[in-house]
């Protein structure tokens, strides 16, 4: 097989949650860059993502579900499914972070930061991996963090989500392997986007962080390009339950 079918999603459909801006976008457009097209899911409006995904050639669906909401990943994918018939790929990337000490932390802070990073990704996954059980295939691609391994600073519901989702990525893949879907996810390192936001604004924190990565800087969006093409594709077959660090080495120092 040559190199380049290797990693070809054309006639792929993948669906992508939080494409708006970030990471998501970064991710999405990596997959239409390979060839498939792509279902957009969230609450903010995504007209950066679609042109840049059409200008590619490839469709670009978008589907508004606010994934705090009880219910609406069934609907999402619902939806998805009708609209556009099948779901080949799905990236969970949909996430929110609220920075507080942990003796002051709220239960509304925890509860909204847990129903979007863990609830809605079980959900979905739940929702997706039954057509994809269907179809005897599938790509599932849960976006988790550092904080994943690590305990991070005044975010104690965040790492927890974070936790939970490497380990339910290896719960679903020990249960779909056999039957044709592989679970993965990607670990980002500390990358330029809204969610980090505040901490490139804290001077001290910035520089503490930018000294510890191996490669000297911030990862980008369309750092994760290379790593979700990869392990959307054929070229990751035999890759299951592994939580790929996409970090500029920070793991390693
Ligand atoms: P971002 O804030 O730039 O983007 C988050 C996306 O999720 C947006 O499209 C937003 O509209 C969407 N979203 C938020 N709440 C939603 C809801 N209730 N329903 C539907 N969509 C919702 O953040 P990002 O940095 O691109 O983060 C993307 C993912 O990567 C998150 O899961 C985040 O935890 C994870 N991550 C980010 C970093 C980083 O350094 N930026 C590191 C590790 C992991």
């Amino acid at each position: 097989m040559m190199t380049q079918s290797f990693f070809a999603l054309t006639g792929k459909v993948a669906l992508v949650t939080g494409a708006s801006r970030g990471l998501g976008q970064g991710m999405a457009i990596g997959l239409a860059e390979a060839g498939a097209d792509v279902i957009g899911a969230g609450i903010s409006e995504m007209s950066e993502t679609r042109e840049k995904i059409e200008a590619l050639g490839r469709s670009f669906y978008e589907i508004k579900a606010d994934l705090s909401e009880p219910g609406a990943a069934k609907q999402l994918v619902e939806k998805a499914v009708s609209e556009v018939g099948k779901i080949d790929i799905l990236v969970n990337n949909a996430g929110i972070i609220r920075r507080t000490e942990a003796e002051n932390f709220s239960d509304e802070d925890w509860n909204d930061v847990i129903n979007v990073n863990l609830n809605s990704v079980f959900q979905i996954c739940r929702e997706v991996g039954n057509h994809m059980l269907e179809n005897g295939s599938g790509r599932i691609i849960n976006i988790a963090s550092m904080l994943s391994f690590q305990g991070g600073l005044r975010v104690p519901a965040y790492t927890a989500s974070k936790h939970a989702v490497a380990g339910l990525t290896k719960s679903l893949a020990n249960e779909w392997g056999s039957r044709g879907i592989n679970v993965n996810a990607i670990a980002p390192g500390y990358m330029e986007t809204d969610n980090t936001e505040a901490l490139r604004a804290n001077e001290e924190r910035n520089a503490y962080i930018t000294s510890r990565i191996p490669k000297g800087q911030w990862g980008k969006p369309e750092d994760l390009k290379g790593p979700v093409i990869f392990l959307a594709s054929e070229a990751s077959s035999y890759v299951n339950g592994h939580v790929l660090c996409v970090d500029g080495g920070w793991m390693s120092s």
